[in-house]
């Protein structure tokens, strides 16, 4: 069986600009997760937004299965003819899953529908404890039911986003706030993961349970098994019909 075909895009900006990311993601955090998808078998280009069209061609995205994105400071600076490109690939059936920040991208917000953007968020360092709410998630195969990771930016609810179709984590920090962090979403034959770790300048994304759910959401959003869907007039019926 081919390989499932992802590309990792990054607004790689933080990365160029401040000292400390750099030191946590000298590669940039898009080619940290790009490094742990290969290993684990899929085959994995990245893209960034100063790249000529963002990396997204539509040959790019043509071949790509599952699109992961991670972006922050400059969600305004990514074209919209560029986030309908995606939103179109994703109504064909092209995963997604939208890192962290990228709630508040563009493309996000078309594919929600909504504000996505609006949450609390506080940046001490704190403790977050990821507990899984739906343990038989394939999302979530081979991880424990809780996850610690050390130090984290902590979002908190009221998260303004609609009811996902799944909820597989929550989390919950330190100065005692919670939040909705990892939902999947249907839209259009394009399924869609949202996890909410990732700060920039934390190393979460070297952390093994993160690594090994971002592998099993690739999997689960590939659209592999799609069948091909014809909608529209139908002339031929499918059995005779009955007289
Ligand atoms: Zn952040």
């Amino acid at each position: 069986m081919n390989p499932i075909r992802v590309t990792v895009w990054n607004e790689y900006r933080h990365e160029r600009t401040e000292e400390a990311v750099a030191r946590v993601y000298p590669e940039g955090i898009h080619n940290c997760i790009a490094a742990f998808l290969r290993e684990a078998g899929f085959a994995v280009r990245t893209a960034t937004l100063d790249e000529p069209e963002h990396g997204l061609t539509q040959e790019v995205l043509d071949d790509t299965d599952v699109l992961f994105w991670w972006g922050h400071m400059a969600h305004g600076e990514v074209k919209d003819e560029i986030v309908e490109r995606v939103y179109r690939r994703v109504m064909d059936g092209m995963g997604m899953v939208v890192l962290h920040s990228g709630h508040a991208s563009k493309i996000m917000q078309k594919l929600m529908g909504t504000n996505s953007g609006e949450l609390k968020w506080r940046e001490i360092g704190e403790k977050e404890i990821l507990w899984a709410v739906s343990p038989s998630h394939p999302i979530l195969r081979g991880l424990p039911e809780k996850i610690v990771i050390e130090h984290e930016e902590m979002y908190g609810e009221f998260f303004n986003i609609p009811d996902p179709d799944e909820l597989v984590l929550i989390s919950w920090f330190g100065g005692g706030n919670v939040f909705r962090s990892g939902l999947c979403y249907k839209r259009g034959l394009g399924k869609l993961f949202y996890f909410r770790p990732g700060h920039e300048s934390f190393p979460i994304y070297y952390q093994k349970e993160v690594k090994q759910i971002l592998i099993n959401a690739a999997n689960w959003a590939s659209p592999a098994q799609l069948p091909t869907i014809t909608t529209g007039h139908t002339p031929q019926p499918i059995v005779e019909p009955a007289r």
